[in-house]
């Protein structure tokens, strides 16, 4: 059902500190629907480098990389490592609090920022 063929998913990253910042689920650059995630994993705390996946609820379309995280990123307790494959299925489950989180980590961040 997921479908990754389309790179334009990635403006859901690309936004995620203008239009974007705070307000997840986002608008899907693909089909419009408020149904946009997105979900990045730290391997090791302290390290820069861990996955990032954009996703749609509603489309199915997604992207998963390897991906330098920003600065800001902590990982989201209830995600348990091992159940994330490339495939967003687990994330699909928990996007409520994955959106909450990720609204709550981005705003803290850029108002402790101006
Ligand atoms: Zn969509």
């Amino acid at each position: 059902m997921w479908r990754d063929n389309d790179d334009k998913i990635m403006d859901i990253l690309d936004n995620i500190e203008n239009v974007n910042k705070g307000y997840f689920p986002v608008v899907c650059p693909i089909c419009g629907k408020k149904e946009g995630h997105l979900y990045f994993h730290r391997n090791m705390e302290g390290d820069e480098r861990g996955s990032m996946w954009a996703w749609c609820s509603a489309c199915y379309h997604f992207s998963h990389a390897i991906y330098r995280l920003p600065k800001w990123w902590q990982n989201l307790k209830e995600i348990n490592l091992k159940k994330l494959t490339s495939y967003p299925n687990y994330l699909e489950e928990n996007k409520v609090c994955i959106d909450q989180w990720i609204n709550e980590i981005l705003f803290s961040n850029l108002t402790s920022r101006e």
